[in-house]
């Protein structure tokens, strides 16, 4: 028999309702063996997720504020839970336990963390299945970076003793034992780990939509759905924005290489979205692109020096800035006098001056135009390589709609085109890229 892991996001595990069709879908397959859940996600539009409630929990204590109306909100949703599902757990002495904990005024890690911890020890409850805590299991050193190898031997060796299990998804420990989370959505990175380390043959993540779709279906109304997607592809689309899956949640599953597969719990025979290293075999009718992705909020820094292709040196003096301000740069797309520098807007706020100041006294340039409030957009595809012309449809649907292109970046796989505008654009792009390519 073989091994699937099956991990439930927040709307999937929202309330009891949802947890029993959790309860329906892993009874159906008895290789559904381990499961790893979210916290409670939001049960309708305008409800709260329990997991930012914990950090409003956290933010109150850190000013002084009382606390406990918020926590009671959590307390009450899981006793509700609890007593819905009619399982058998003492949740008094589980909050009681956290409440302690509370007056210390623990890591905001530790506080959203509870989220998971606590529905995992309901829905295993229910499941009849083992209960595993991950605190001990995923690790991460002391700086707070994930150690893979540590966590796979630690997870093979606590999964062994257990036939069936629930675990919960978005954190591990540091070395001393004290809580440390995944960035947000991070229970999608828990589930390849466990799919990992129980060598699984299928990674199920089971979530609101069918699978992976054309575009975000907030943006693009009942976009296309993606029945197939190669680790690259998905690893581009989740990276540039589609929030479907944690861009890191691809990494585990690839090196192990497990396939993927997105579903919806509230539509369990829809086949939803495989993704493996599959190389295309994709019917021609598919289309050119896979999909598109974005975000907004970037900052966009031009710089242009005459001969600056001459110059040795140059780029690595700009980039070295960057370097010393510890920021992450996203993209750097140039031209033979130009390079541009693209760098999330909240990482500049208050530095921008100064990086300026240094980019000057470093490298000399001609001149320096900042664009902020800026949207990157991915237009992805395997296809893309093959078919010319693909981004003379890709400018001409753009122009047509009346969107200014601020920044072009091509990369060298060619399995994507990155194009950056003015955020007030960002969601007329995507339709307008959608319809040229899909309709
Ligand atoms: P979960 O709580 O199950 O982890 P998420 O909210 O993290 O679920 O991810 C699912 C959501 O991702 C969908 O409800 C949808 O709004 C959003 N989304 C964004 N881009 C895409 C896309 N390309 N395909 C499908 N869903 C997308
Ligand atoms: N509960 C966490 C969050 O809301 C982790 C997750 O859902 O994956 O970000
Ligand atoms: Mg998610």
């Amino acid at each position: 028999m073989g091994v699937k892991v099956a991990k439930f996001g927040g709307t999937s595990a929202a309330d009891a309702i949802q947890i029993e069709k959790i309860k329906n879908i892993v009874m159906s397959d008895p290789e559904r063996r381990y499961v790893v859940v979210s916290a409670p996600g939001k049960r309708f539009a305008g409800d709260n997720k329990i997991t930012d409630l914990l950090y409003l929990c956290k933010a109150q204590i850190d000013h002084n504020a009382p606390y406990d109306q918020v926590f009671q909100v959590v307390h009450d949703r899981f006793a509700a839970m609890a007593l819905s599902l009619g399982v058998n757990i003492d949740m008094a002495e589980k909050f009681e336990e956290i409440k302690t904990a509370l007056r210390d005024n623990p890591s905001a890690d530790y506080i959203a963390s509870r989220g998971e911890y606590l529905n995992a020890i309901i829905i295993a409850a229910y499941l009849g299945y083992s209960f595993i805590d991950t605190a001990g299991l995923v690790l991460f050193d002391k700086k707070g970076k994930f150690l893979h190898d540590e966590t796979q031997l630690a997870l093979q060796a606590e999964l062994s003793k257990h036939e069936r299990a629930v675990l919960p998804g978005f954190y591990g420990t540091y070395p001393d034992g004290r809580i440390k989370t995944f960035s947000r959505g991070g229970s999608d990175i828990t589930g390849a780990i466990v799919a990992s380390a129980a060598e699984a043959d299928m990674y199920e993540n089971w979530t609101d939509v069918s699978g992976f779709l054309m575009a975000d279906p907030r943006i693009v109304k009942n976009p296309r759905a993606i029945s197939r997607l190669s680790y690259m592809e998905l690893r581009e689309l989740s990276y540039m924005g589609a929030s479907v899956l944690h861009e890191n949640a691809v990494y585990p599953a690839r090196q192990a290489n497990i396939p993927i597969n997105i579903r919806n719990t509230n539509d369990p025979d829809a086949p939803g979205t495989i993704i493996t290293a599959e190389e295309d075999e994709r019917d021609e009718s598919f289309g050119i692109i896979t999909g598109i992705a974005g975000s907004k909020d970037f900052s966009v820094l031009a710089v242009y020096k005459n001969m600056m292709s001459t110059e040795i040196g140059f780029i690595r003096r700009l980039l070295s800035v960057f370097e010393d301000y510890n920021i992450p740069v996203e993209h750097i797309p140039s031209g033979v006098d130009t390079v541009s520098i693209v760098v999330a807007k909240e990482y500049l706020e208050d530095k921008i001056t100064d990086i300026i100041e240094d980019f000057e006294r470093k490298a000399q340039p001609d001149s320096i135009e900042v664009f902020e409030d800026m949207a990157l957009i991915a237009t992805v595809g395997r296809g893309m390589a093959s078919r010319p012309g693909v981004s003379a449809k890709l400018f001409t649907a753009l122009s047509e709609s009346g969107i200014n292109i601020r920044m072009i970046d091509q990369g060298s796989s060619e399995m994507n085109i990155i194009i950056g505008v003015e955020n007030k654009d960002f969601e007329s792009a995507v339709r307008a890229i959608y319809n040229a390519f899909v309709n």
